[in-house]
């Protein structure tokens, strides 16, 4: 009995540590990744002294780059660039694997800027899978929106504030990827119909 439990201990020290070290790694690369972030949106602010604004991929899990996000992606960036036109001073579309980021400057205020963002996530029939954060030239923190007055966003599948859906793990990744791939569907089905 004695040798049993030992072992199943080991075994469980084991796969504890094993945890721990993928955790760790992947800890740094998303440290790694954040600092890139945040390097590019200092550099950014001094070169035009603007708001920067970046659009990113809301989706489950740390590795967020596939066919799916980058097709919602380049579909919501789409609109943005219809809405601010002339006043986009610089544009970049960076692919990374935690998840692909297009960085743009853009003229004006940032308040009316976050508005209009919130305008897009809100409307855009694929805007409640895509963040949009904007960085004011003399600010370090994104704008929010409970600043601006609005509610915190929802989860799109069950309507609860999405933050706590994601602290408390309530949906499944794979519930929230179907979501998503249905939706992303539907919405190439609608446009394709409205061309023909
Ligand atoms: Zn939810």
């Amino acid at each position: 009995m004695e040798n049993l439990r030992t072992k199943d201990n080991s075994e469980y020290v084991e796969l504890g540590l094993l945890e721990k070290k993928m955790t760790s790694e992947l800890f740094e690369e998303i440290q790694k990744y954040r600092i890139r972030k945040c390097q590019r949106i200092e550099g950014l602010h001094k070169e035009y002294n603007a708001p920067v604004i970046t659009l990113g991929i809301n989706y489950p899990g740390i590795i967020k780059n596939n066919e799916l996000t980058e097709l919602i992606l380049t579909e919501v960036a789409k609109q943005f660039e219809e809405i601010f036109q002339k006043k986009i001073l610089y544009s970049k579309f960076c692919s990374m694997k935690e998840g692909s980021v297009i960085y743009y400057v853009v003229k004006g205020d940032s308040r009316t800027l976050k508005e209009n963002t919130i305008y897009l996530e809100q409307n855009h029939d694929l805007g409640c899978f895509i963040n949009v954060d904007v960085f004011d030239h003399d600010e370090e923190f994104p704008i929010t929106r409970i600043e601006l007055s609005h509610e915190p966003r929802k989860c799109y599948l069950c309507n609860e504030d999405a933050t706590l859906c994601e602290k408390n793990k309530t949906h499944d990744h794979s519930e929230l990827i179907d979501f998503m791939q249905k939706k992303v569907d539907e919405y190439f089905k609608h446009n394709l119909e409205k061309i023909h």
